[in-house]
């Protein structure tokens, strides 16, 4: 058995920048469908943005590293508030949207769709100012054939009403006409348990059905099945953000299989968070789902909250679950399929996908463990 370390240690091939023309040799090609924005930015850039805008972080801070277990939502939410502390202007978002994309490439991630969250920004800075601040940093660190993001708008549950859901969809699909074709959906996060009604958000979803926008939404991590199938009856989705209850019902499975909706599953953030009673890697219906032909993709959800990557995630499904890393390297492909990327880009992560495969995986000690 191989130790998630030593495996994160080997896998963490990921792309060789060969000159300033931008070529490139692809070895890994990972792609993160589930993941929210201030939650990745890396520990050492929250500690050098506080310093830079003299906020002192509590000291209690970085207590959640010892262990990313959180007994209930509530105090993730906590340490999630105290993360996002040192935020303080519409800079600070480039300047941490770009450290946590230079993460991204370092663990050879060639396509992420990275959850942007309007009602989420802090106090006193425009978040239409943030976004411009956030597509700066996109656009700076996109490689042409290498490296590419885009975002997903999310909705909070409890926080964003009806009538600004709605107007959000109408932004995007104006930044659409103008040519920003950034963000290629919508979502709904926060806490489930406590607001599990998705009727406010159906005018929204539907609004961007006719817009031709993509749609996923966080159901059935904290609730059950009935949560998934609330957001398929009412949201339409093209995906589900977790949906992992989702094993705990036939019809519910039935529904994800008869309406091709895959999963985003985030195995770490599940742990961490004690989801659907989840406490250890093995336990989780990962490997059930994909028995119940159910499509799953993977995201990282919260990567600084939880010590997780789309790395760790990889690492941890092929150390507790009976697949080779040629099965891992499928679930990308499958990811691209169900990625809300336009048709031409996803023509073209095909190829670094098929790219990576021939010189990163084909060459692979990996290749003998199957
Ligand atoms: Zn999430």
């Amino acid at each position: 058995m191989w130790g998630l370390t030593k495996l994160a240690a080997m896998l963490a091939t990921g792309i060789s920048f060969l000159g300033p023309n931008q070529q490139t040799r692809l070895e890994a090609c990972r792609v993160n469908l589930h993941c929210h924005l201030e939650a990745l930015l890396p520990p050492v850039t929250i500690t050098s943005m506080a310093k830079k805008n003299n906020i002192t972080l509590p000291e209690d801070m970085w207590k959640f590293q010892q262990t990313f277990f959180y007994p209930s939502f509530e105090h993730f939410a906590d340490a999630y508030f105290k993360m996002i502390l040192p935020i303080q202007n519409a800079q600070d978002y480039y300047d941490g949207a770009l450290a946590a994309l230079k993460r991204f490439k370092e663990i050879g991630t060639c396509y992420s769709e990275i959850k942007f969250c309007p009602d989420c920004i802090v106090k006193g800075v425009d978040w239409q100012d943030a976004y411009a601040e956030i597509k700066r940093a996109i656009e700076e660190s996109e490689v042409e054939g290498a490296f590419y993001t885009r975002l997903i708008l999310t909705f909070v549950r409890g926080l964003t009403n009806e009538t600004n859901a709605v107007s959000y969809v109408d932004w995007i699909v104006e930044q659409h006409q103008k040519g920003d074709k950034l963000i290629v959906g919508i979502d709904v996060s926060g806490n489930e348990a406590q607001f599990p009604d998705l009727s406010p958000y159906v005018a929204a979803y539907a609004a961007a059905s006719k817009a031709s926008l993509k749609k996923t939404v966080h159901a059935g991590e904290l609730q059950g099945p009935e949560a998934v199938d609330q957001a398929i009856r009412l949201l339409d989705p093209d995906r589900i953000g977790h949906g992992i209850s989702a094993i705990n019902s036939s019809e519910t499975l039935e529904r994800l299989r008869k309406n091709n909706i895959p999963l985003e599953v985030n195995i770490k953030s599940n742990v961490c968070l004690s989801a659907q009673n989840i406490t250890s890697y093995i336990a989780h219906p990962f490997y059930e789902l994909l028995q119940a032909n159910v499509t799953v993709v993977l995201g990282s959800d919260d990567d600084t909250l939880f010590g997780s990557s789309i790395l760790v995630e990889e690492a941890a499904i092929f150390d507790n679950f009976p697949l080779t890393q040629k099965d891992i390297w499928g679930i990308y492909n499958t990811s691209i399929t169900h990625s809300f990327a336009p048709e031409e880009l996803k023509a073209r992560l095909y190829q670094m996908w098929e790219q990576a495969y021939s010189q990163g995986y084909k060459r692979s000690k990996f290749r003998t463990q199957e």
